[in-house]
């Protein structure tokens, strides 16, 4: 650790992304090798014909649509210095070829093997139905202040399954000191693979709800397959829990991890109180830490965090907003005798979006870092592209486009949120499907239809094969026929808002709100009607 901090200090690469040995990649993977032993060294291994470079170890993974084993000659004459298959080569081959059963265990295994190399690495895993990407980002900001975001490794984008997982965690190097993983599933047995993987140090479930149910049967099943996590923790390791969720709380159990607890609950660790709403800037609230104890981290600047003292008048301390000069240093925490306490601003809209600043508080709190710096953190964060952003549309409207992914629990989050945000505007809602519900589907889509009409929308536009189920729910609880459609297709809901601006239905600042599962894609509405097709 101190070689790495003088590496720091000193402004220079200590390592690059180290090389593979043949010999890690047997040992590794298990494989036998095919041909000749060689001196060979990997740079990264790749699972991307179209991305690989020179050097790199291809390893031929098999999906529903591809088989990486059909790029082998490609992936050759691109550079590759080594591969792993599960069938020899047709013809011989110029490089080292290790055989293997079954290439995404061995890509597994690849980045468990780096890992476990990684001995002073800090493993931070985050899954849960939904919020797991904005936990990871906000988790990601707090720990990359100042010089450490060349630090902390983090999923890539939404890299989250037993492919983007593994390659994510490849990614690591001797610089990097934390990393931020996400883990999806689809089916039972996934969550504990990649937790069998990445060997994490704290691990945080968001929330388990009703998403994903088609391979699970029902939200049992999904609080199963989240629960991996948990079950998958070493002893010394720490458990974020989510207390207002008490499907979570009862994963927790009784396991024998030290535990942080987050959420909205008096007697959580982290907690949040007086929330507000700042309209179109987000959301503002009041961070309680119940607990500071040195959790023998070392924070993000590399200070411990302070041990709280119990007696006199309670100290002012003060946290530099992002962006302003330190003398604009604003006093907003205060150490209480048995904790910390503070005002907290977020970028980000809806109430969902505070639980999900409080799990990646207990994240970095459990990683050793300061309240000052996990405040500071989280004031830096800015939410990304398709997750409940508002921006500028057509004809002076605002769009919220949340059109990233959709369950239940997050369509009525948006849903919500929008409500709040109204004021004395219209509110209209494009809602695409939500797939992957499997018989939950037609129930789910009309208890989303009836929210929209509970919440007063002025108009709702639906799309997809579930289209007339929520838009008929709409109706039978309240709304006219005039304000609800069911449209055919997304080319529909262009033409109806090109309609409704032109004839003064809809004009400055009303609000659309447009949100589906990612399948449905309905980001291309928006494209469309921006280059006017
Ligand atoms: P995926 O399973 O697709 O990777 P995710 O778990 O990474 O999703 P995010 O990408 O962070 O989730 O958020 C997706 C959407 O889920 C958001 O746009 C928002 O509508 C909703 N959402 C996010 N956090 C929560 C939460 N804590 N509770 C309910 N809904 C949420
Ligand atoms: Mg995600």
């Amino acid at each position: 650790r101190t070689c790495r901090r003088a590496a720091f200090g000193y402004g220079f690469s200590l390592a690059q992304n180290p090389v593979w040995s043949l010999d890690q990649v047997l040992l590794a993977t298990g494989g036998r090798l095919w041909g000749d032993r060689t001196e060979a060294v990997f740079r990264l291994v790749s699972s991307d014909s179209r991305t690989i470079e020179a050097g790199d170890l291809f390893v031929a993974l098999r999906g529903e649509k591809f088989d990486g084993h059909r790029f082998v000659a490609e992936v050759v004459r691109k550079g590759a210095a080594g591969l792993v298959l599960e069938s020899p080569p047709e013809e011989p081959l110029p490089v080292p070829v290790v055989l293997v059963a079954d290439t995404l265990q061995a890509l597994g295994d690849l980045a468990h093997y780096r890992r476990m190399q990684m001995k002073g690495l800090k493993v931070l895993a985050i899954t849960g139905s939904s919020g797991k990407t904005t936990v990871k980002e906000m988790t990601a900001a707090i720990m990359e202040q100042g010089r450490g975001r060349q630090r902390v490794l983090k999923t890539r984008g939404n890299l989250n399954n037993l492919i983007g997982l593994p390659l994510s965690l490849l990614a690591v190097d001797a610089h990097h000191q934390y990393a931020v993983l996400e883990m999806g599933m689809n089916r039972f047995g996934e969550i504990a693979r990649m937790a069998e993987i990445a060997q994490p140090d704290i691990a945080c479930i968001t929330n388990v709800q009703e998403a994903h149910l088609a391979g699970l049967t029902d939200v049992a099943g999904v609080a199963r397959a989240k629960g991996e996590l948990f079950h998958g923790m070493r002893p010394w390791t720490t458990l974020v829990v989510n207390r207002d969720d008490p499907r979570v709380w009862r994963l927790a159990g009784k396991l024998p991890q030290r535990r942080i607890t987050f959420g909205r609950k008096p007697g959580t660790t982290v907690r949040a109180t007086r929330l507000r709403s700042r309209g179109e800037e987000g959301m503002s609230f009041t961070l309680t830490i119940a607990d500071v104890t040195d959790y023998g981290g070392h924070g993000v600047s590399g200070h411990r965090v302070p041990q709280v003292v119990a007696s006199g008048p309670a100290p002012r301390t003060s946290v530099r907003k992002p962006g302003r000069s330190p003398q604009d240093a604003v006093p907003c925490d205060r150490l209480l005798a048995d904790g910390w306490q503070g005002r907290v601003h977020i970028a980000a809209l809806g109430e969902h979006n505070v639980q999900n600043a409080l799990a990646a508080a207990a994240l970095a709190l459990a990683a050793g870092v300061s309240p000052a710096e996990i405040v500071a953190g989280l004031e830096g964060y800015r939410p990304f592209a398709k997750r409940l952003r508002i921006q500028p549309f057509v004809a002076g409207l605002k769009l919220i486009d949340d059109s990233y992914n959709a369950n239940p629990s997050s369509m009525l989050a948006a849903l919500e949120t929008v409500h709040n945000l109204r004021r004395n505007r219209k509110v209209v809602a494009i809602l695409g499907d939500m797939l992957e519900l499997g018989s939950h589907g037609p129930a789910a889509h009309r208890f989303i239809g009836e929210q929209v009409a509970r919440l007063g929308f002025d108009y709702l536009l639906t799309v997809g094969e579930f289209a007339g189920e929520t838009a008929r729910a709409a109706r039978r609880a309240g709304m006219d026929a005039g304000q609800v459609r069911a449209c055919l297709d997304k080319k529909e809901v262009g033409a109806w808002l090109l309609e409704a601006t032109a004839k003064g239905r809809l004009k400055n600042d009303d609000l659309v709100l447009l949100k589906a599962s990612r399948g449905m894609q309905m980001e291309t509405i928006i494209e469309a009607l921006h280059h006017g097709r």
